[in-house]
């Protein structure tokens, strides 16, 4: 640097770089102090995640628990009903079988003395005096509306 001149437009250079370094440390500190909050908003989330963990974790294990309770409860009541099938006879067992999928739950029920409970209007006199004479505990079927009638 030989002139007054360049002398000048290097400290010219030098202070328009600092201020520009002045600026991006500005920046810096500003986007610093944004960036606290967000990173709390993280370590909020993240213990919230922590959690939701534990408790998609505990409902996981409730779900186990009550999936196995269930299929206890199925074998169970697979077991009672071979049973209670072996009680009733095959005969009746083939007739439910051939009835259950048109009347569903409802294929066996019960007679009050007077009707049939599955028949859907009172059931005709002749009928109901017909399953009265049957003997207690017999099964048969409903003339009215074919459910098998446990008398
Ligand atoms: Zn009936």
């Amino acid at each position: 640097m030989t002139s007054p001149k360049q002398a000048q437009a290097v400290q010219h250079e030098i202070d328009s770089l600092s201020a520009k370094i002045s600026d991006l440390e500005d920046g810096e500190l500003a986007l610093l102090g944004d960036m606290e909050p967000v990173e709390e908003s993280i370590e909020s989330m993240a213990i919230e995640m922590t959690s939701l963990d534990g408790q998609i974790e505990a409902l996981g294990s409730e779900a186990e628990r009550i999936e196995s309770e269930i299929e206890a409860e199925i074998d169970d009541l697979v077991e009672q009903r071979a049973q209670a099938a072996g009680e009733v006879g095959t005969e009746f067992i083939e007739e439910y079988e051939h009835i259950r999928p048109d009347l569903g739950a409802r294929a066996v029920v019960t007679f009050d003395g007077k009707n049939c409970s599955g028949c859907p209007f009172v059931m005709p006199a002749m009928e109901a005096d017909r399953v009265r004479k049957l003997a207690e505990g017999t099964v048969d079927r409903c003339g009215e509306c074919s459910r098998l009638v446990c008398r």
